[in-house]
This record gives C-alpha cells, sequence and structure tokens, in this order.
C-alpha cells in the first residue's frame, strides 16, 4: 500500500494533477499526500464524491443519493479498513424487491423467490434440481441471455431480466456480455441480500463527507467546477485521468458508448414503498427502479421521504456518462482506446471511466490504492539514480 513509501524531500517535487474528485481521484491523491508528494484535484462538478454524492434533500433533509443508489460492499479488508479510516459506517445489508406484472418478489434469485415464483414449497435440493431441469443446456453461454437462460431458465429470465435489461442497457441481453448477468447470485436457500461480501455498510453521514475527508489533506489543493484543460497539466510531474477516456482524446476515434440515467425525483408524507429500492422488470414501465433514500439511513426518522425514479438511455455529448456499455461483439473502439492511452507518457488512466470498466467503489478504490503505490515507487527509483 501506498502508506509505505514516503518521499524524501531532498529535491522539489512537483505536484501532479488528477483529473475528477471521486474516489479514484481521492483515494489517490490521499495516498500520494500521505506519501508527502502534493497534487492538483480538479473535478468539473460543483461536489466531490462524483458518482457516489450525496447530499441532504432541502425538503424532507433525507440524505439523498444524487447519482443513484450507492451501498458499499467488499471482500478486502485493507479497502474497509480504508473507508472506515474516514466515516463512521452504519450495518446495513442491502435488499431489492421487483415487481414482476401485479407481484412482488425479492431479488436476486433466492429459494423464496423460486417458490412463490413458482407456486411452490421446494427445499433447497428439490429447487436445485428443478432449475437445472429448467436451465437451457448451453454449453459455452456467450452472452447476457445465454447465461442466465442457461443458469436459472427461460422462464425466471423473462420475468426477471428480459426487459430489465433491455430498459437498462437499451440492447438485447444477446448482445451484452455474459459478465453483466454474473453481477448477481443465484441462492438456493433464504437468503435475499443482494450483496454476498463481507464488509458492507453506509457512511452514516454519506459518501460525499466520506470523501471531502479523504481530500482534507494540505498537500491536497482541491478545485471544484474545474473542467480539464490541456494548459492545466504545465507544471505538473504527472496527470491521472478519471474522466472518460476518449474524452481525454476528445473523441478522436470516435465515442465510446456509455448508458446515462434521467432522474425523476418526487415526495411524499411517511412511507412511499417500505424499502429502498424497488425494481420494475416489466418491459411497459418506463423506469427500472425507484429509490426511496431514508430507507439506507435507517437510523434517521424523517416524517417525509423523497424517492426517485431511474430512466436509462444512450448518454448524448452533453450528458452524464454512467455505465460504459461493453457489447459482447464490439470491443474494437475500445481497444484502440486502450493502445492509444498505452502511447501516452505521463498520464495514467484511472477509475471507471477512465478505463472504461464497470467497476465498484471497492475496486476502484483498491486499484487507486496500488496506482499510488505502483507511482511512488517508481518516483523514488527515479530520485535515487
Ligand atoms: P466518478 O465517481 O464518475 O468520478 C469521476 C469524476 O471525474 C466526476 O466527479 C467527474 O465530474 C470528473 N470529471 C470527469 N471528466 C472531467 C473533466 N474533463 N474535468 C474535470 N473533472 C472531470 N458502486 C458500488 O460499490 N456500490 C453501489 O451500490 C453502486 N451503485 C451504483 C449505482 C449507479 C447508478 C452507478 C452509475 C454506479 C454505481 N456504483 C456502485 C459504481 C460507483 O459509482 C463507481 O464505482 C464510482 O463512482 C467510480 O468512481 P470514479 O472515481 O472512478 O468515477
Ligand atoms: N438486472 C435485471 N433485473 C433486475 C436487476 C438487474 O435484469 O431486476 C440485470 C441488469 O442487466 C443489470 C445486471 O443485472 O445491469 C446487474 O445488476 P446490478 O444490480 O449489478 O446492476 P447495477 O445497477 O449495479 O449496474
Amino acid at each position: 500500500m501506498a502508506s509505505g513509501t514516503t518521499l524524501s524531500a531532498s529535491a522539489e517535487l512537483k505536484p501532479v494533477l488528477i483529473v475528477g474528485a471521486g474516489f479514484a481521484g481521492a483515494v489517490l491523491a490521499r495516498s500520494l499526500a500521505d506519501a508527502g508528494l502534493p497534487s492538483t484535484v480538479i473535478d468539473a462538478r460543483s461536489h466531490v464524491a462524483g458518482n457516489c454524492h450525496t447530499e441532504r434533500d432541502p425538503v424532507t433533509d433525507v440524505l439523498t443519493h444524487v447519482y443513484g443508489p450507492h451501498i458499499f460492499h467488499t471482500d478486502a479488508a485493507e479497502v474497509w479498513a480504508y473507508v472506515t479510516r474516514f466515516a463512521d459506517f452504519m450495518p446495513y445489508e442491502h435488499r431489492v424487491r421487483t415487481t414482476v406484472g401485479t407481484r412482488v418478489y425479492s431479488l436476486p434469485i433466492d429459494l423464496l423467490t423460486i417458490n412463490q415464483f413458482y407456486g411452490t414449497a421446494m427445499r433447497p435440493d428439490e429447487a436445485r434440481a428443478f432449475i437445472a431441469a429448467e436451465a437451457d443446456p448451453i454449453p459455452a453461454p456467450a452472452n447476457f441471455e445465454e447465461q442466465a437462460r442457461s443458469t436459472v431458465g427461460v422462464r425466471l429470465y423473462e420475468a426477471f431480466f428480459k426487459g430489465y435489461t433491455q430498459k437498462q442497457w437499451g440492447r438485447s441481453p444477446k448482445e451484452l456480455p455474459a459478465s453483466v448477468f454474473n453481477r448477481l447470485p443465484l441462492r438456493f436457500r433464504y437468503d435475499g441480500r443482494y450483496f454476498s461480501h463481507r464488509f458492507q455498510g453506509i457512511p452514516r453521514e454519506g459518501y460525499s463527507r466520506l470523501v471531502e475527508r479523504i481530500l482534507e489533506h494540505p498537500l491536497i489543493d482541491l478545485r471544484l467546477r474545474t473542467s480539464f484543460a490541456r494548459e492545466a497539466a504545465t507544471g505538473h510531474g504527472h496527470v491521472f485521468w478519471s474522466g472518460p477516456l476518449d474524452e481525454y482524446f476528445d473523441f478522436r476515434l470516435g465515442r465510446l458508448p456509455y448508458r446515462t440515467l434521467d432522474f425523476e425525483h418526487f415526495r411524499a408524507e411517511g412511507d412511499y414503498q417500505g424499502c429502498p429500492v424497488m425494481n420494475y422488470a416489466d418491459p411497459d414501465v418506463p423506469y427500472t427502479r425507484i429509490t426511496e433514500h431514508k430507507h439506507f439511513a435507517y437510523w434517521e426518522d424523517h416524517p417525509q421521504t423523497i424517492c426517485t425514479q431511474e430512466h436509462s438511455r444512450a448518454a448524448g455529448p452533453t450528458d452524464i456518462p454512467y455505465y460504459p456499455v461493453r457489447l459482447a461483439n464490439e470491443k474494437a473502439l475500445l481497444r484502440d482506446y486502450l493502445s492509444l492511452a498505452g502511447t501516452v507518457d505521463g498520464v495514467t488512466f484511472i477509475g471507471r471511466l477512465g478505463t472504461y470498466r464497470y467497476i465498484d467503489m471497492d475496486q476502484c478504490i483498491a486499484e487507486a490504492l496500488t496506482t499510488a503505490s505502483t507511482y511512488l515507487d517508481a518516483l523514488k527509483a527515479e530520485r535515487s539514480m
């Protein structure tokens, strides 16, 4: 980890420029600062934490996940130790419900979902055998649909995944990689937790406060409302870029596809849906899910509530990119950008957008710690020459 490496102050150290004050940029800046290396961190937005940003709704006072619901979950003890150094985490295990037609089920698919869906009372081994018989025999599933049909069978696939995935990605599930389906577990026991990770929680004061604390260091110069301009790199020893990979190259090879989200907020009295996230699996419901933010901060008491409907669509040039769309058979453009990125001296691409990968907060943090460590080791070696 970067904390093991410190730089001697004997020769002048040029600060590095870090583009983006999300988890990737913030963790990197802090690791470098802890080792004695200054940085300028810029972000085009008016707040830190990137897409994990949380703020209090001025009307209900509910802590709101402004760019979609975020739950912290990881198996990496060092990442959990890192985040809990900067924030007090409340225990939280995410549970999602999904509406299919006129019924509500628990998601991901567990024994309760299976028994409710089929109107049965199967025990684990019976359900396992039943689903194995339901599943399509596809020897090497090559895309989302094949992976789903060969894991849960066509009926569960069509009820829970087909419509939702089409809405979420704007593509047929046949075009999406199998790995997207594999994000969700299938359980033959009664366990409705969305994630199985060892460490799970929600920061008591929200993600933005956590990231602000990471960035609170005298060697970090944070500049919000500041978009990257090439001249900004002048005077800096290196650039770390957590913005969209294609944007760094002014889209010269074309635009990598992203999905953006439109969020429609509404307020109500009391409790609107009784859970933090309700998915809507049916294709004729225009949104994918509704988030009711106060259920994340269950330790607070609010008489009113704020909810958010999420609509997904292809990102245009002025939209916020949320999801890199890595199609099963369309990797050429990404390959070309990655090769281009490999040829640029003095720039490292980090984070979800900078590496164009569908990664969670914990992975961003783990990778930022490694990137910092590698960079510091190289710098130390260079200075001792
Ligand atoms: P970002 O958070 O996107 O930060 C990048 C920053 O760079 C932004 O603030 C942006 O303004 C800035 N920037 C970009 N271009 C420029 C520029 N040219 N000049 C200046 N600044 C620029 N992960 C989980 O672990 N759990 C979850 O429950 C979860 N839920 C999610 C739900 C949704 C809807 C989405 C979209 C993602 C979710 N994630 C979740 C993933 C999580 O959001 C990412 O892993 C994390 O935000 C990535 O951090 P980052 O720093 O790489 O990128
Ligand atoms: N998915 C689905 N139905 C649901 C929830 C998820 O079909 O009710 C699919 C969808 O394609 C999604 C993928 O499963 O992209 C992975 O789900 P996850 O919750 O990890 O997606 P996220 O919202 O984090 O991108």
